[in-house]
């Protein structure tokens, strides 16, 4: 049996941004929820109180090691409240990312309760405006005060909540892609399909060099053959070929996403075929020069169906669909966006 959740209030709350002013990830509300763990007690401690910066002892492993793991997800503003898109797959998920971590696992439900509580604490912060939403990422850091390498004794578990803007303010719309051929981002047996922080340190080069190309993100290639598609930035990826859906398989090195899932459930629902394999990038290409090449776009939380215009494998610039959004991307997102919100039927009992 998990402990009560204490509750802190702030004395005095923020002023809050307004709905039209909203970004990504750089205003936070007025609460966080933070739990302890030592060997003695196990996971204990779990309260919000009043979102404040942490205490952190400069020899703390996590300083030194990248012994993080984090999640994200999204509480959304209805007309029944808040919102949340299937947070026991992201406790699921939390739990194989620090299995992987050498970070104790927690019991999932109470992961999901420890969320709802922050999130009802600071529920006026969830935005109303079509596309807002209230962000939210649960984070583990290794805190044991010690320099040699070995699994932490003592960690940190928070939860803190940001109101973000609409991924599309102009509604939602294609991104220019460049194929990373010199740089990878896992490789299978290493942490790929875990949410942890240094995969995504390691992603910052090539993110950073195809931006100075005047690239969105980039297209991850496997990390043993650079052959394989395997992700797009921190999304998954489709592609529609020959009216076929296709995703790669996840196969240890890419991350499982929620919105993946999802939208494979929701594609097979609507009879398309969807193929689950790996794919290589020349398929990709010949697709592409045999017309065949129909669709592509990337699956996530933050962007929900973010569409490729443009994939450029080794200067051959693949422009696909005129670069507008195809019509099974604007169908998912629409259909996603909608479950999410509460505003269409949701079959799947995907929100609570
Ligand atoms: N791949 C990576 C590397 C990611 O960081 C994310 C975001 N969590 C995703 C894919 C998409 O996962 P989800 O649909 O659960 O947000």
């Amino acid at each position: 049996m998990m402990e009560e959740i204490k509750v802190e209030k702030v004395d005095k709350r923020k002023a809050r941004p307004a709905d039209g002013e909203l970004s990504f990830g750089r205003t936070f509300t007025d609460h966080m929820f933070t739990m302890e763990y030592d060997e003695n007690k196990g996971w204990h401690d779990p309260k919000v109180v009043p979102y404040q910066p942490l205490e952190l002892d400069p020899a703390a492993a996590c300083c030194h090691y990248g012994q993080t793991t984090f999640e994200g997800l999204k509480a959304y503003r209805s007309n029944n409240g808040a919102l949340l898109f299937r947070p026991e797959k992201n406790a699921e998920r939390f739990n194989n990312t620090n299995r992987r971590m050498c970070i104790p696992e927690m019991d999932p439900e109470f992961f999901v309760q420890a969320i709802k509580e922050a999130v009802r604490v600071d529920q006026d912060w969830i935005p109303a405006k079509e596309g807002t939403s209230l962000y939210i990422r649960p984070f583990i850091l290794a805190n044991e005060v010690y320099l040699g390498l070995k699994p932490s004794s003592h960690y940190k578990f928070v939860i803190i909540m940001s109101p973000v803007a609409a991924y599309y303010p102009q509604g939602i719309k294609p991104t220019r892609i460049y194929v990373e051929t010199e740089y990878v981002r896992a490789v299978r047996g290493g942490t790929g399909s875990a949410k942890t922080g240094g995969n995504y340190a390691g992603s910052l080069k090539a993110q950073s060099s195809a931006a100075d190309k005047g690239y969105d993100e980039v297209l991850w290639l496997d990390g043993v053959e650079r052959e394989y598609v395997e992700e797009v930035g921190a999304m998954n990826v489709f592609f529609k070929i020959d009216g076929k859906i296709v995703t790669p398989e996840l196969g240890g090195s890419v991350l499982p996403g929620i919105t993946r899932d999802s939208v494979i459930t929701m594609l097979e629902d609507w009879d398309y075929d969807v193929e689950v394999r790996k794919i290589s990038i020349e398929d990709i290409a010949q697709a592409y020069k045999d017309g065949r090449l129909e669709e592509a776009f990337g699956t996530g939380t933050a962007a929900i169906i973010s569409p490729i215009g443009e994939l450029n494998y080794n200067g051959l610039k693949m422009e696909i669909n005129d670069f507008e959004t195809g019509e099974v991307a604007s169908k998912l997102y629409k259909t996603l966006t909608g479950i999410q919100t509460g505003k269409v039927d949701d079959p799947y009992n995907w929100t609570e």
